[in-house]
């Protein structure tokens, strides 16, 4: 994989030049999004987001681990104060989508694969505090709903102590159509 994207690298260089522009984003909006490789090019084609635009921040299942959401001293959290204190970032998009691969997480499936891959799962369990398997899925990220999960994080963002309160709204995206869907609409800014 690595030699076959050093020479798309180099067919790319040979092909394009790059305009210089500034690393503070255009729209000064931050998304909050997930991992899914099917949202690579789709998410930004369905929004007609351009570079320099926004901000993208990607999380697996664009959540927050349940373990790191009360203490607000997590990653996500770290990178937006980046994009708001540093980069200008006044409002925040958290967008979910439909078919979720932490929406049907099987602990079993989980286990067995940590295993074969040489870690132990009870390890991790045991040294972070998890309890059970349950406490293991809860910190891989799995949830039920995108709806309710998006919520979620909107709410831990919002009453973060560490970031000021800004606009923060909450969407999923289809993952099929691209479609977009507001689901928690901040008051902050009621006709965004
Ligand atoms: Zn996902």
């Amino acid at each position: 994989m690595l030699d076959e994207l050093l020479a798309k690298n180099e067919h790319f260089l040979q092909h394009h030049t790059l305009p210089q522009i500034g690393h503070a984003p255009r729209k000064r909006t931050a998304l909050v999004t997930c991992m899914d490789c099917r949202l690579v090019q789709m998410f930004e084609d369905a929004l007609e987001l351009e570079r320099g635009d926004v901000i993208e921040l990607r999380t697996a299942g664009a959540t927050i681990s349940t373990p790191e959401r009360t203490p607000a001293d997590n990653d996500l959290v770290r990178s937006l104060a980046g994009a708001i204190y540093l980069l200008g970032v006044r409002k925040v998009m958290v967008i979910g989508h439909t078919d979720c691969g932490l929406s049907h997480v099987d602990p079993a499936v989980l286990t067995a694969s940590m295993q074969a891959l040489g870690v132990d799962p009870q390890r991790l369990i045991e040294e972070q505090h998890l309890g059970d398997i349950n406490g293991l899925v809860h910190w891989i990220g799995a949830f039920h709903d995108v709806h309710v999960n998006v919520q979620e994080v909107v709410q831990v963002l919002r009453s973060s102590p560490y970031l000021p309160r800004i606009p923060i709204h909450g969407c999923v995206i289809d993952i099929n159509s691209g479609k977009l869907t507001v689901i928690d609409r901040d008051p902050l800014e009621a006709s965004a």
